[in-house]
């Protein structure tokens, strides 16, 4: 169920140019040339003699030029003097090597997102280690699948990125950021990325909530190779109530989508929407099952071989919140591959 929320904006920023959404914040909107994916909302704050920069947009000719257009055009020449980055992926990091090279300026981000930016960025291969294949073969994706997933390559994040700054200023939950005057707090997050970082500042009444808030999708959780046994969804559920100390009349500026009123609705209908489909989830465990063969249930779209992937990665993420519940357990088959199923703990919950 979709929550009603407040769009009070009324118009969107042309690619190349910027809207003023309250004195002294520009809201620059970016496209993102992939499928599914449409635009990324960047914000530009005043900052003495120069600007903040909030996210940067992906590596990609295109959103250079139209970075240089702004900066020629929308910034009373000024120059950008500083770099804030939500989290580490592509679309909000991308061009902060450019951008910190060209202004010689510093990127301010967490420690966390920018360890997993540098290790990433370096971590690209031209197969995927056997690892990985190993970790979806487990997930039921038969070898015809495997070897399309092996065409594709290893380390895509290179490629969406300029070069990761090898220096940074790490920002901290709880931490206080002076921008053109007026206090920024950072708001840690969890699930989406590692240590996602919203900026709220209560003397304008507004929240950058990156991806972490989103006001018609609920952002990506996915569990990945690396680490099979993550649970990056019950990070997010247990991160989202402390964005509850911001105000509910807060104007919230997420990077996709539009800016908008309701913030503590938001929150809750996030919440319920995973809930929903956790207890779908476990009512289809009560058989052993599969992990590809529980995608329908959560996915009622057709998916094509890449976002059969994605929406593994998403699926796991909520059997692995089941699992630390003790509502699901992981049981391998006789032929390697993992089953899942509901515990006498899940029927009691019912
Ligand atoms: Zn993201």
């Amino acid at each position: 169920v979709s929550t009603p929320l407040d769009y009070p904006i009324g118009s969107r920023p042309e690619a190349g140019s910027t809207i003023e959404v309250k004195p002294g914040v520009l809201w620059v909107r970016m496209p993102i040339p992939i499928p599914g994916l449409d635009t990324i909302n960047l914000w530009l704050l005043a900052d003495g003699e120069g600007w903040t920069l909030v996210d940067t947009g992906l590596k990609h000719k295109p959103i250079k030029e139209h970075w240089e257009t702004i900066f020629a055009r929308h910034l009373g020449g000024k120059p950008v003097t500083r770099i804030v980055a939500t989290h580490m992926h592509p679309d909000h990091i991308g061009q902060a090597g450019w951008l910190t090279e060209r202004f010689g300026c510093r990127l301010w981000i967490t420690q966390r997102e920018w360890l997993f930016a540098r290790m990433l960025s370096l971590d690209s291969l031209p197969e995927p280690p056997e690892t990985a294949v190993a970790f979806y073969r487990r997930l039921g994706f038969d070898e015809a699948a495997l070897a399309e997933f092996r065409s594709w390559g290893y380390g895509n994040f290179a490629r969406g990125v300029t070069p990761i700054p090898t220096s940074f200023r790490r920002i901290r939950d709880g931490e206080e950021i002076a921008i053109g005057g007026r206090r920024w707090r950072v708001i840690v997050g969890e699930g989406h990325s590692p240590e996602h970082a919203c900026l709220h500042s209560p003397e304008l009444g507004l929240l950058i909530s990156g991806d972490q808030v989103l006001p018609k999708i609920s952002p990506h959780i996915g569990v990945y190779p690396s680490e099979p046994e993550m649970n990056p969804l019950g990070d997010y559920l247990a991160s989202l109530p402390r964005l509850k100390v911001v105000p509910d009349e807060t104007l919230v500026l997420p990077s996709h989508g539009d800016p908008f009123l309701g913030l503590h609705r938001r929150l809750d209908a996030l919440s319920h929407h995973h809930d929903a489909r956790l207890e779908a989830l476990a009512a289809a465990c009560a058989e052993p099952r599969v992990l590809v063969d529980v995608l329908p249930v959560l996915f009622k779209r057709e998916l094509n071989a890449r976002s059969r992937f994605m929406a593994a990665h998403e699926a796991l993420a909520h059997v692995n919140l089941l699992i630390a519940r003790g509502q699901v357990e992981r049981v391998t088959g006789a032929d390697g591959v993992l089953r899942f199923r509901a515990t006498s703990r899940s029927e009691a919950a019912a």
